[in-house]
């Protein structure tokens, strides 16, 4: 007696060139794609880590996946070896965890904020971690903890790898949600990871790839389940993860706090760098806006200038 396949719903956790790991709800299952997918929009013509999707069983280790479903959000960076292209990184993420580390490597509020721009871009919602609290004075920081969490209203956790400080809340705000995680190298997300569930290691994949450094196509990029529902994705660095798309006149509208002041200025385009009657310069004077961010935007505008960005 033969049975009709079971039609299931499910999450890719992985893709490589012809297979798919797709968790169902208790378990891993190796799946392809036979024949062609259903497709209602080209978009979705490809299965990408993150989707989620139907499939059928065909024994209980495999299936065979049928239809992409609606995504919510996509992360992508650009292809450096040709310039422009954009590259679906994962699909369905929520968050976006940026961590940093209070020294080894050094802390670098600009590179916070260009994550901040990459969260904002991507709409993700960011949070934003300072590990290796063991090493520092936590109130060196807390100019930090007032302006992004005080005022933004984005989530900062000081933590530390090695002692579990912060480690419970940090592991809290993953819950039920897909969170990328970005971040130098040695900065401690693998640690981090590791001491939220002890024996996941997330570096496993990223060491395959180093071998083939430069083949941006075949960087393997993987989804792990933690165990209060919540998923993480270690994501490539910075240079190669989304700019894409992000003109200089664009800029300030990703540094949500400019906003409130832009329409103020005395030119409908300013760019809130030399512009006489600037709002956002006058904000940072009065100290409402900070001004070390503030600085950073403008390093960061400069970046883009000499990057083939300009419209
Ligand atoms: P990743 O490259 O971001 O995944 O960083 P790792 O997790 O591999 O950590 C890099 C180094 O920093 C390792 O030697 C860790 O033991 C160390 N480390 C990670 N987290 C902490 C921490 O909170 N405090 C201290 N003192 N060291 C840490
Ligand atoms: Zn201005």
């Amino acid at each position: 007696m033969r049975n009709t396949p079971a039609k299931m719903t499910g999450k890719v956790l992985k893709a490589t060139r012809a297979t798919y790991e797709v968790m169902l709800e208790n378990q891993v299952i190796q799946c392809t794609i036979r024949g062609k997918l259903v497709v209602d929009d080209e978009n979705y013509a490809s299965v990408k880590v993150g989707d989620n999707v139907t499939l059928l069983l065909v024994n209980e280790m495999e299936g065979v996946i049928e239809k992409i479903l609606p995504r919510k959000s996509q992360l992508t960076r650009t292809i450096a070896s040709r310039q422009y292209k954009e590259h679906i990184i994962a699909v369905n993420i929520d968050q976006l965890l940026i961590i940093l580390s209070t020294k080894n490597p050094r802390f670098k509020s600009g590179l916070m904020d260009r994550y901040l721009v990459i969260a904002e871009k991507n709409r993700l919602h960011p949070l934003i971690c300072i590990n290796k609290i063991d090493l520092s004075n936590a109130e060196k920081f807390a100019p930090y903890l007032d302006y992004y969490q005080g005022k933004l209203g984005i989530p900062v956790f000081f933590t530390s790898a090695i002692t579990g400080e912060g480690v419970t809340l940090l592991e809290k705000s993953l819950q039920n949600s897909v969170t990328a995680l970005v971040g130098h190298s040695g900065v401690g997300k693998s640690s981090l990871i590791k001491a939220i569930q002890p024996g996941l290691d997330i570096k496993t994949a990223e060491v395959s790839e180093r071998t083939r450094k430069g083949q941006h196509t075949t960087t393997h990029v993987q989804l792990f389940p933690l165990l209060n529902n919540s998923f993480v994705i270690d994501t490539p660095g910075i240079r190669e993860l989304g700019f894409w798309g992000i003109y200089k006149k664009d800029l300030a509208n990703y540094f949500i706090e400019f906003r409130q002041y832009a329409h103020e200025c005395q030119f409908g385009d300013c760019t809130h760098i030399h512009e006489p009657g600037c709002a956002v310069k006058s904000a940072v004077s009065r100290g409402e806006i900070l001004e070390e961010r503030y600085n950073n935007y403008i390093n960061i505008f400069e970046s883009l200038k000499s990057a083939h960005y300009e419209r």
